[in-house]
C-alpha cells in the first residue's frame, strides 16, 4: 500500500523547515557550539517555575475556560495597555494559545478563504509561508534588503498588493534579521493597510528585547489600526519560557470569536499549569526580563564587532537576539558556509535561505548563548574564513 497518495496535496507539497533539517544534522555531531536554534539559554526564572509548582500542588490540574484563565486575560490586557498602548477587553478580546505558533495558525485560518493572498516581509520566521499555505492562502513574500536595514518599506509593500491581498504579517523586531521599524515607516504601512482594507497580524514576540534605548512601537497602536489588527504575543522569548508553550492573541471580538471556534475544537484550552506560570511572569517578571535583556545587549555588542573585525559585514540590530552577517566575501553560498563551518569547526549557524530566498548570502547567528561560547565560536569562524581563502 502506498500511503503517499493519501497525504493531502497542500501538506505533501510543503517544504520541511530549513532549520529543522539543519539541526537534525547538528544533533548527530558532538561538541558543537550552537548559534542556531532561536531560544534563550536562560532557564525560566525561578519564581515563575515556583508558581507552576504551587499550581500543581494545589490540584489545579483541570481544563480552563476555552479562552483561558480570566485572571491571565486580565493580566495580559493590563500588560498590553501599559507597554503597547492598546486597550483590549479581557472578557471578549483575548485568547490564550499554545505559543504564538498556535495564535498565528488560528488567525490565518479564521480569516482566509482559499486563494486569499497574505503578504509578509522576507527574510522572515520559517513558519509564515507554510502557515499561510496550510490555511489555503497564497503566501506573497516582500523581499527586504540589507541596504534598508531589512526594514519593510511602504513602497515595496505597495508593489506587491493585488486585488486578492487580504492579510499583512509583520514581525518586528524581526527573526532572523533583528530589524525594527521606524514610526514614520510604520505609519506609511498603516495607511496602505487602511487604503487596501488589509487585516494585520502583528507578531510582537521579541518586543521586550530591544537595545540602545530603542522604543518598540506596535502597529496596533497607530490610529485606525486596532480594529484591523491581531496582536500576537507570548512568553517564549522575553521570559525564557519556550517549553511552556504559552502565547496569546488580542483582537476585536469578532476576530477572537472566529479564532475561538477553531481553538475550542482543535486544542480546547492552553495548558493550565503554564497559564498559572504566565500570570506570575506578567505580574512579577519585569526584573528578570531586564536582566536577560541587558545580557543579550552585551553579547550583541560583542558579536557584531567580532563579525565586522573578521571582514564579514554585519548590521547592528536593535532587537531580538539574532545577527545576520553577510558571508558573500568568502565566495561561499550560505549553505556551503553553514555546512562547511559545522563540518570543519563544529559551529552551527543557520543558512539565510532557510528564512526565504532573499536570505541568500547571509547566515543567522543566535546570540542567546553564553558569551564564553560566543567568543570561542567567533575564533573558530575566523579560522574557517582564513582556511577558505587559501
Ligand atoms: N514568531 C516568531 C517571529 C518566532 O521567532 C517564533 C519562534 O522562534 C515564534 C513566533 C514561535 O513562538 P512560540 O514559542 O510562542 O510558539
Amino acid at each position: 500500500m502506498t500511503l503517499k497518495k493519501h497525504i493531502a496535496a497542500h501538506v505533501r507539497d510543503l517544504p520541511k523547515s530549513g532549520i529543522r533539517e539543519f539541526f537534525d544534522i547538528v544533533a548527530q555531531e558532538k561538541e558543537v557550539i550552537s548559534l542556531g536554534v532561536g531560544e534563550p539559554d536562560f532557564d525560566t526564572p525561578w519564581h515563575i517555575r515556583e508558581a507552576a509548582i504551587y499550581s500543581l500542588e494545589h490540584g489545579r490540574t483541570h481544563y480552563t475556560s476555552n479562552l483561558g484563565l480570566p485572571e491571565l486575560r486580565s493580566s495580559i490586557c493590563r500588560y498590553v495597555h501599559k507597554h503597547f498602548s492598546v486597550a483590549y477587553d479581557p472578557r471578549t478580546e483575548v485568547i490564550i494559545t499554545v505559543g504564538v505558533s498556535e495564535a498565528i495558525d488560528l488567525a490565518l485560518r479564521a480569516v482566509l478563504n482559499p486563494g486569499d493572498e497574505v503578504l509578509y516581509h522576507e527574510p522572515c520566521y520559517v513558519s509564515y509561508g507554510p502557515s499561510v499555505s496550510m490555511a489555503h492562502g497564497k503566501p506573497v513574500a516582500v523581499p527586504t534588503r540589507a541596504e534598508d536595514n531589512f526594514r519593510l518599506t511602504a513602497e515595496a509593500l505597495k508593489a506587491h498588493i493585488t486585488e486578492r491581498s487580504k492579510v499583512l504579517m509583520l514581525n518586528f523586531p524581526c527573526n532572523p534579521t533583528g530589524a525594527t521599524q521606524t514610526r514614520a515607516e510604520l505609519e506609511k504601512i498603516a495607511h496602505l493597510c487602511i487604503d487596501h482594507d488589509l487585516i494585520v497580524l502583528t507578531d510582537e514576540i521579541y518586543s521586550e528585547l530591544t537595545y540602545d534605548g530603542a522604543d518598540h512601537i506596535s502597529i496596533a497602536s497607530l490610529p485606525g489600526m486596532r480594529e484591523r489588527c491581531v496582536f500576537l504575543h507570548g512568553f517564549s522569548k522575553a521570559f525564557a519560557m519556550t517549553g511552556w508553550r504559552i502565547g496569546y492573541a488580542c483582537a476585536p471580538a469578532i476576530l477572537t470569536d472566529a479564532m475561538m471556534k477553531i481553538h475550542q475544537y482543535a486544542i480546547l484550552c492552553a495548558n493550565t499549569t503554564s497559564q498559572d506560570a504566565a500570570i506570575e511572569a506578567l505580574e512579577h517578571g519585569a526584573r528578570g526580563v531586564e536582566t536577560m535583556r541587558r545580557e543579550y545587549e552585551h553579547r550583541r555588542n560583542y558579536i557584531v564587532r567580532a563579525f565586522n573585525d573578521l571582514g564579514l559585514e554585519c548590521l547592528k540590530p536593535v532587537g531580538a537576539f539574532y545577527v545576520f552577517p553577510k558571508i558573500t566575501r568568502t565566495g561561499l553560498t550560505s549553505r556551503e558556509f553553514s555546512f562547511g563551518l559545522l563540518e570543519k569547526k563544529k559551529v552551527a549557524c543557520v543558512p539565510g535561505p532557510a528564512f526565504g530566498p532573499s536570505g541568500e548570502g547571509f547566515v543567522r547567528c543566535c546570540y542567546a548563548t553564553s558569551l564564553d561560547q560566543i567568543k570561542i565560536a567567533m575564533q573558530r569562524i575566523g579560522e574557517f574564513i582564513t582556511e577558505v581563502k587559501k
